[in-house]
């Protein structure tokens, strides 16, 4: 960050400069069914296609669809590290990994935004989804320190089932009180702020 802050001789000082691998990190956040792996997913697959190391993390508290990869909405598939601790992720990024995706952060907890901190530092892109608030409509502090601590956040909205507005939150529709309950369809609608209820 340090050489391209000033001593650029091209006077171009937002360039970087060829040689100095210098990581970031790119949060997508927001409620169910907002896209955010969709977009995780496509992101790590354009990296692939420029035939960048890619290797792609998720959690494997997350159940819904099997090991070893994770699948958006729509189906679109990824091979993937299912890790059950963000230690676990640091253990097995590999040296030349350029690009690293984590899906479903808040699974993680606290410990995972000094992870993503870890290999960015190492000059690594960190691509990291997951929900930004819980189904009280609570933030996820994992989340939101990962969103402080970024260089991108993309927030991703959903549509509310009910009446059609821009939906930030995850009602749920089951009785649980895990503050962590995996599901989809069948557990959970997107609705905004109005149609929510706590
Ligand atoms: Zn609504």
């Amino acid at each position: 960050m340090h050489a391209l802050a000033t001593h650029s001789k091209n006077n171009h000082p937002h360039l970087r400069p060829i040689g100095m691998p210098c990581g970031w990190i790119e949060v997508v956040v927001g409620s169910m069914f907002s896209g955010k792996s969709q977009e995780l997913i496509r992101r790590v697959r354009l990296a692939g296609i420029a035939r960048q190391k890619v290797q792609t993390f998720n959690s494997a508290l997350d159940t819904r669809y099997g090991k070893n990869h994770i699948i958006s909405h729509d189906q679109v598939k990824v091979p993937s590290f299912a890790a059950k601790t963000a230690k676990e992720i640091l253990q097995n990024v590999e040296e030349d990994t350029q690009v690293v995706g984590i899906d479903e952060v808040h699974f993680f907890g606290e410990a995972i935004v000094g992870v993503c901190e870890t290999l960015a530092d190492q000059g690594r892109r960190v691509i990291a989804a997951g929900l930004d608030q819980d189904y009280k409509g609570e933030p996820f502090v994992a989340t939101s320190r990962l969103m402080a601590v970024s260089e991108f956040v993309t927030k991703n909205l959903a549509i509310c089932i009910v009446c059609g507005n821009p939906a930030n939150r995850s009602q749920r529709l089951s009785h649980t009180r895990k503050r962590i309950s995996v599901g989809a369809a069948d557990k959970y609608e997107a609705r905004c702020r109005r149609c929510f209820q706590r």
